[in-house]
């Protein structure tokens, strides 16, 4: 009986030592990048399926959309995801704004946070430190006052997209989006913005007195 019970406590210690460290240091699934298709999206294989991935809180300027022109700066945040990526493999983290949706957007892209495996860099904060994109408040996320702050200070180092050139030297008076009826303004990417919003220049809205919208912080 004696031994029974050493044999028992013996058991639940190696139990113990075997799961609870295992639990506690699980390494997240690292997945190959396929390739970057644009600023923000990029494939990755997941258990062998090439999967799309929209990364979440940044918007970077369209480069592929099959019905706009090139916007300014979408070569360059392209280029810069790709000097991030290529050849890299990553892991992957939800937000749980999303998982309503099942973290998948209306283009069936999965929305997460990337890190890159061998550093843990957090891509998504990445691009806009670098000024590569904006954060992206349309969709509610963890992260927006975290991104928010990237991207106030990208600005003001005029980073990337931000810095002034001789063919964009207006991006610092950049236009912003109003509705009727209201005296708050808005960036093109709030969810406020609608079809129906207006625009106005952000020098003419400052001068009108208009309020910035505490969401997208204009
Ligand atoms: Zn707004």
């Amino acid at each position: 009986m004696k031994y029974a019970l050493i044999a028992l406590l013996l058991v639940i210690t190696l139990l113990g030592l075997f799961t609870c460290p295992a639990k506690s240091t699980i390494a997240a699934d690292v997945y190959d990048v396929v390739r970057v298709v644009d600023g923000d999206t990029f494939i990755a294989s997941i258990d062998a399926r090439n999967v799309r991935v929209r990364l979440i809180g940044v918007d970077t300027p369209e480069s592929v959309h099959p019905n706009k022109a090139v916007e300014h700066f979408a070569l360059e945040a392209s280029a810069f995801l790709k000097k991030l990526l290529e050849g890299e493999q990553v892991y992957f983290i939800y937000d749980q704004n999303n998982s309503a949706i099942n973290h998948k957007d209306r283009y069936d892209r999965m929305l997460a946070y990337a890190y890159r495996a061998r550093d843990s860099l957090f891509v998504n904060a990445e691009i806009v430190r670098q000024g590569y994109g904006h954060a992206y408040s349309k969709y509610p996320f963890t992260r927006l006052e975290e991104f928010l702050k990237y991207e106030r200070n990208a600005r003001h180092h005029k980073l990337g997209l931000w810095a002034e050139t001789d063919d964009y030297p207006a991006l610092s008076d950049s236009l912003v989006w109003f509705n009727a009826g209201s005296n708050k303004y808005h960036r093109e990417s709030c969810r406020y913005t609608t079809a129906k919003s207006l625009s106005m220049s952000l020098s003419e809205a400052i001068a009108k007195n208009y309020q910035p919208c505490k969401i997208c912080q204009p």
